[in-house]
């Protein structure tokens, strides 16, 4: 048989996505494993949310609805924007499709020709690097370091721009890192963008989960050339905690919408629509379970990063939002741990699955080495499980 498309063969499946399969069958096997690995909220959908899928089962609300989503949902986007980022939109220029992780993939579609390059910050969320591929771009990574809060500066974007750069992709705050660009760290960044003709993908799925009354500001906020070049990334997953609901959106310029909903309409089609009418509820009803989980993971990020930091050979920086923190583990290489000697941070995941029974992600699929991603999106029962056992897996308590 003829080979596969040569494109395709570079695909890798998500590290994330695998480990935390791998997860949830060593659970549903009854093993005692704690799940540190996928980024998914550990709380039920709001009532509220759950009751507007439920009114549009019985209402026979299942039919297609526009492509780009229906009206009414891409309005309480709108409206969304506008109350939490001080965006003005319209309609036209929201696009919904089946999560975020699909608006990032139809963006890309819309932006790149084959050999394009696109700038992409590490560490960096592992869906960007192979999405950038999977349409025929060049990911150029720029490292950003620890001792930086993991975020690059102007210097080191324009540094990176070459004739064939066509975007930046960001996330704020970020996954892997939980940093949080301030809007003059931003508008450093964007001022380039703007010199240089690049588009910018503002990924800005976490923007509700930032703490210690630190400020979210939207890459678009900062300008009207800002927002015409920039293509915001949002979507129910994290906010309401309705990852398996599949709902993601993007704000972008008009044209960009327009070709990104083109895509829609001969793929996928619109998401869901009873999914699409439980978004709707839970961008127009009311907020506060977003702020209660928000203080939730604030106590789990606060209980979490003080653990690390007091285990010794271990440590991690304190991360602004998001649900995530970055272990180093630099101290533990070449050692054996778990009867097999850590020569990367994958050895360490793997053994800290096998013989510590927790589950992480190694970040060398996010571009950095010597790092480890926990994700603090775990029952406090669970944060206090595993890092009882790192500490017992490491065999050292105190600094
Ligand atoms: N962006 C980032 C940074 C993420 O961590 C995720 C993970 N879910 C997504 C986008 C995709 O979210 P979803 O497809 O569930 O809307
Ligand atoms: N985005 C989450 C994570 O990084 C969920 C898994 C995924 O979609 O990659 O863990």
């Amino acid at each position: 048989m003829k080979d596969l498309s040569r494109i395709a063969l570079e695909v890798h499946a998500s590290t994330t996505l695998q480990v935390d399969a791998l997860y949830k069958k060593m659970k549903s096997e009854g093993i005692d494993v704690v799940g540190f690995a996928a980024g998914e909220p550990d709380f039920n959908t709001p009532s509220n949310i759950k009751e507007a899928a439920i009114k549009a089962i019985n209402h026979n609300q299942t039919k297609y609805t526009p492509a780009s989503g229906l009206l009414s949902l891409r309005q309480a986007v709108v409206n969304r924007l506008k109350a939490d980022c001080n965006l003005d939109y319209t309609p036209e220029q929201i696009v919904v499709a089946s999560g975020a992780k699909h608006n990032i993939y139809i963006t890309l579609c819309s932006l790149i020709n084959s050999g394009d390059e696109v700038i992409l910050p590490a560490p960096y969320w592992v869906t960007y690097d192979e999405v950038i591929k999977m349409v025929g771009g060049i990911p150029v990574i720029i490292n950003a370091k620890e001792s930086d809060d993991f975020k690059i500066n102007s210097k080191q974007l324009e540094a990176n721009i070459t004739d064939k750069t066509k975007l930046l992709i960001l996330c704020n705050p970020s996954n892997p890192t939980g940093m949080l660009y301030s809007a003059n760290e931003l508008k450093a960044l964007i001022d380039i963008c703007i010199k240089h003709d690049l588009y910018i993908i503002s990924d800005e799925i976490y923007y509700q989960f930032v703490y210690d009354n630190k400020k979210f500001t939207s890459v678009a906020a900062l300008s009207e050339e800002a927002k015409e070049r920039t293509i915001i990334i949002n979507g129910v997953s994290k906010t309401y905690a309705m990852t398996g609901w599949r709902i993601g959106y993007s704000a972008s310029n008009f044209t960009i919408a327009k070709t990104m909903g083109n895509y829609l309409s001969n793929s996928t089609s619109a998401p869901s629509t009873i999914s699409q009418l439980a978004a709707e509820e839970a961008l127009n009803g009311p907020q506060n379970s977003v702020y209660e989980m928000r203080d939730i993971f604030k106590e789990r990020r606060d209980y979490i990063v003080n653990r690390i930091n007091n285990i010794k050979d271990v440590s991690c920086s304190k991360p602004d939002g998001a649900f995530y923190v970055m272990l180093n583990i630099e101290k533990l290489i070449g050692r054996e741990l778990g009867g097999r000697i850590i020569n990367n941070s994958d050895d360490f995941a793997m053994a800290f699955l096998e013989k510590g029974l927790v589950a992480t992600v190694s970040c060398i699929g996010f571009g950095c080495k010597d790092f480890i991603r926990l994700t603090y999106a775990a029952s406090m029962e669970d944060i206090i499980k595993g890092m009882d056992r790192l500490e017992k897996f490491i065999g050292t308590k105190d600094k």
